[in-house]
């Protein structure tokens, strides 16, 4: 076995289907030591995984993504049952994770330098680009393929070795893409999963130590802060991937065809659980009666699938209820399956900016409907909150949508679109939705320091 799962440990925790909340396998707990012997590993394969051509590491990874699309019906039937997403959204999981390898086999063997003049003469400058070393990597369980392969593909393509706790919720996809990635030729240590139910503990392990140069962290603003303050002690080069609280703008003229289909993607893909899911609709008075109206028959039609957790279930029933005894009115409501954690789907209009189902990230199927007529006014409602990840604009004139995109604080808009996830563009948040970018040429760059050489001929 060439990609390990350490574990000193003797516990073993439990992992469940939301859908039945009953266990489907259980996983060893692992402990401070574990994280540790993973750390040895990855320090271990550096010098020989860094200094490998990066030719043979671009084949190693696209023989990865081959592998992942190969066995795209058994990873997505895993995904569904530790997550609880549809069959669809977790094909669509399994291939949006396998394309990071695929686009990273790519830009492997493109990690150019530069060679430049200084500007008085004379002396020579070579800008090049190394792997900053061993990687720890944290991951939500929302999608827990591709959250891990966007961290994955890059640190390999780049050099370096890494160390990867995935959610409790969600460790098989994870441990199951490991041994996806021995079977493609990975070297021994070059990944170590080390799922655990203790994640401060494995995760303050691995900022505590020196060897440890990287830290790449995906899920809540909240924990994205923790983490930051850890890595300050030893000021290590950490990439955030946080929060989001989405604006969903339609413009008078929008193509409302266009602008339900996107809504229904960009709200309801994984029940809502998505970083990059729309939470805020803000929809022009001309045409608010009629998106409702036709957005609501959508919404009662959905059967939806399970949230992750009861805990989940609990935050978004008293945001809803929260907003409903504010003056929030419930306008259309779906069907939610007898069994497993669950919310239906829901639509609520009268939703105020000062309702915390306006401020905090929802994760979970409800659409907060406001009405707006001046644009000015519209944006800075937008824009008024922490988190800027994505949004997505629905208007007529290209030059409007523009004029919106631009005017809204969001690492990524979707102009109409209702999706803004793509291997080969920066995926990331402004304000308190991140710092760095996964994705595109920008996501190696994460995984490399820059060096010069200033050459003199004396
Ligand atoms: P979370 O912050 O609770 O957990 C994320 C990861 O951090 C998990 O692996 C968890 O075990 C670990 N963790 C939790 N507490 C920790 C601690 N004290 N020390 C070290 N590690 C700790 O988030 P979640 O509930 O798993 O995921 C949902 C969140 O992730 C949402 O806020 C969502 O927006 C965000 N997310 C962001 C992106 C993005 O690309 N920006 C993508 C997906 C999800």
């Amino acid at each position: 076995m060439t990609v390990t799962t350490t574990s000193t440990a003797t516990r073993r925790f439990e992992v469940r289907n939301p859908a039945t909340t009953e266990p489907i396998a259980s996983v060893p707990d692992g402990t401070a030591a574990d994280a540790t012997s993973a750390v040895d590993a990855a320090a271990g394969a550096f010098p020989a995984w860094s200094a490998t051509a990066p030719r043979v590491r671009a084949e190693v990874l696209r023989r990865a993504y081959e592998l992942i699309v190969d066995d795209t019906d058994r990873l997505a039937a895993l995904i569904t049952s530790e997550n609880g997403k549809s069959d669809a959204d977790a094909r669509a999981e399994v291939g949006y994770a396998a394309e990071f390898f695929r686009w990273f086999s790519e830009e492997a063997v493109r990690t150019e330098g530069e060679y430049g003049v200084s500007p008085a003469g004379g002396t020579r400058t070579v800008v090049t680009h190394r792997p900053v070393g061993v990687a720890a990597l944290v991951t939500p369980w929302n999608f827990p393929a591709a959250m891990a392969t966007r961290k994955i593909a890059p640190a390999l393509a780049a050099g370096c070795t890494v160390v990867l706790k995935p959610a409790a919720e969600t460790p098989l996809t994870a441990l199951a893409i490991a041994s996806l990635l021995t079977q493609a030729g990975v070297p021994d240590g070059v990944v170590t999963v080390v799922p655990t139910t203790t994640p401060a503990e494995v995760v303050s392990t691995w900022l505590a130590d020196d060897r440890v140069r990287k830290l790449s962290f995906t899920g809540s603003t909240g924990v994205g802060r923790v983490l930051l303050k850890q890595a300050a002690d030893r000021v290590l080069n950490s990439s955030m991937e946080l929060g989001g609280n989405a604006p969903f703008v339609i413009t008078a003229d929008a193509d409302l065809d266009a602008a339900l289909a996107g809504a229904m993607i960009a709200k309801f893909r994984n029940a809502g659980q998505a970083c990059t899911a729309a939470n805020r609709f803000f929809v022009h008075a001309d045409v608010v009666d009629e998106f409702v109206a036709r957005f609501g028959a959508e919404v009662e039609a959905l059967d939806i699938a399970p949230l992750i957790s009861a805990d989940a279930v609990a935050k978004v029933t008293a945001l809803v209820d929260e907003a409903v005894a504010a003056g929030a009115v419930v306008r259309h409501q779906g069907l939610a399956g007898p069994d497993g954690w669950r919310y239906p789907a829901t639509l609520l209009t009268g939703v105020l900016p000062e309702m915390r189902i306006a401020r905090e990230e929802v994760f979970g199927p409800v659409v907060s409907v406001i009405t707006w007529t001046d644009r000015d006014e519209m944006l800075a409602q937008a824009n008024d909150s922490e988190h800027g990840l994505a949004a997505y604009v629905y208007a007529g004139r290209l030059q409007d949508a523009l004029r919106i995109a631009e005017g809204l604080e969001a690492g990524m808009v979707g102009v109409n679109r209702g999706v803004v996830s793509d291997p080969s563009t920066p995926f990331g948040g402004v304000k308190q939705s991140g710092i760095g970018r996964e994705g595109a040429r920008a996501g190696i760059r994460e995984y490399q320091e820059t060096q010069y050489f200033s050459l003199d001929w004396p």
